[in-house]
């Protein structure tokens, strides 16, 4: 049965509605009805065709919140009428070392991404979540605890709060730290709400002055307007880790050159144009740069669960499925305040 979708047919073509199909609930499948999807920048450069390899037609969105309307004979630990989330990844192989480790997302086998991904059924790969529902392995089923008001402000955790949880909690962002934070849109806004959960000293960087008292209070102990030499001088070789959001090509010395002794640069970021090499002489003294993917489906599962019990949700401004590409010309300006998320009850008018 057709069910009513939002997407793109080129990458030069704007998103539109289209009709799609999802596959029967299969034994260890969970059938969701769409409520909320967020939408992440990557949404725009798979739509885009910036990232190359783009499979049209592209129905994006990994940051769902709905409830489930089926469930498959093997699945046991979710029932009709659950509130549930669902992720960049849908399926994976459950058996190699990596999906042994809770990292799905580097299944050795090939991750099955929410959309983008090859899969047997029709169009031959996977749509995400601008649709009216979704057809999830159990496994990349996730609790939602939050309250019911909440939810809409839930979904953009999915990937925006996962994507910076996962190296937070690498770098052990805690008390006694100093933590930086690039780009303060979707994920960075997540960034500086969990760094500053975590105890950790928060130091916001942003290319717009208009951010300077919303990254205050989102959470940011300081913050820093990047296009002012003097102001980033001022925070010279003293930074424990920073964490790079930015969606556009950046010089990345900007940011080494800020870290500490043994601190670490660590990138998410996935610019269509390659950000240039960084300076190794300003890795010296035992600095890194490394970059992180998402993260795997236990520690999604924590995230969720640590952000219910502290009351932490994304800022976001909801909008209906036909005002998605002017969400995306925004996104596109840096102009999200913090995250749109789609109420999916519009993708039907
Ligand atoms: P977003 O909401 O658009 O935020 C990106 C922020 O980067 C902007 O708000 C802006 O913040 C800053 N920025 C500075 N210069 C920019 C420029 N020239 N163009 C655009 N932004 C600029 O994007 P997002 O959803 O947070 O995603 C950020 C990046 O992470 C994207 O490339 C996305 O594909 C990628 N991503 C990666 C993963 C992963 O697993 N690694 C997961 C999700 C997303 P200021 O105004 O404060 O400067
Ligand atoms: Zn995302």
């Amino acid at each position: 049965m057709a069910i009513a979708a939002y997407g793109a047919t080129a990458g030069d073509q704007p998103l539109a509605p289209m009709a799609i199909e999802r596959r029967a609930t299969g034994p260890k499948d969970i059938r969701i009805a769409m409520s909320y999807c967020g939408i992440c920048h990557s949404d725009l450069h798979q739509a885009r065709g910036e990232w190359k390899g783009t499979l049209y037609p592209c129905v994006p969105g990994h940051e769902i919140i709905g409830e489930i309307t089926a469930v498959g004979s093997d699945v046991t630990g979710f029932a009709v009428g659950d509130t549930v989330g669902v992720g960049c990844m849908v399926d994976s192989c459950g058996r190699c070392q990596s999906c042994a480790r809770n990292r799905e997302q580097f299944c050795e086998n090939g991750t099955t991404f929410t959309y983008n991904s090859p899969i047997c059924d029709a169009p031959g790969h996977t749509l995400g979540g601008y649709a009216e529902e979704i057809v999830v392995a159990e496994h990349f089923v996730l609790r939602v605890r939050h309250h019911r008001e909440q939810l809409a402000a839930v979904a953009p955790l999915l990937c925006a709060g996962i994507t910076t949880w996962s190296p937070l909690k690498r770098a052990n962002a805690g008390p006694g730290k100093k933590v930086g934070i690039v780009g303060i849109g979707g994920l960075g806004h997540m960034g500086v709400k969990l760094a500053r959960a975590f105890g950790a000293h928060v130091v916001a960087f942003t290319t717009s002055p208009g951010k300077v008292e919303d990254a205050k209070a989102l959470g940011a102990h300081e913050v820093v307007v990047s296009r002012n030499a003097d102001e980033m001088a001022a925070q010279a070789n003293s930074f424990d880790f920073i964490l790079d959001t930015v969606a556009a090509s950046h010089n990345l010395d900007d940011y080494t050159a800020l870290l500490a002794n043994d601190g670490t640069l660590t990138l998410v970021g996935v610019p269509e144009h390659p950000n240039p090499e960084p300076n190794p002489d300003n890795l010296v003294g035992g600095r890194t740069v490394d970059f992180s993917m998402i993260g795997g489906i236990a520690e999604t599962q924590e995230m969720l669960d640590f952000c219910a019990e502290h009351g932490i949700v994304a800022d976001i401004e909801m909008i209906a499925a036909d005002e998605i590409e002017a969400g995306f010309e925004r996104m596109k300006r840096g102009d999200v305040k913090y995250r749109f998320v789609v109420d999916a009850s519009t993708l039907t008018n």
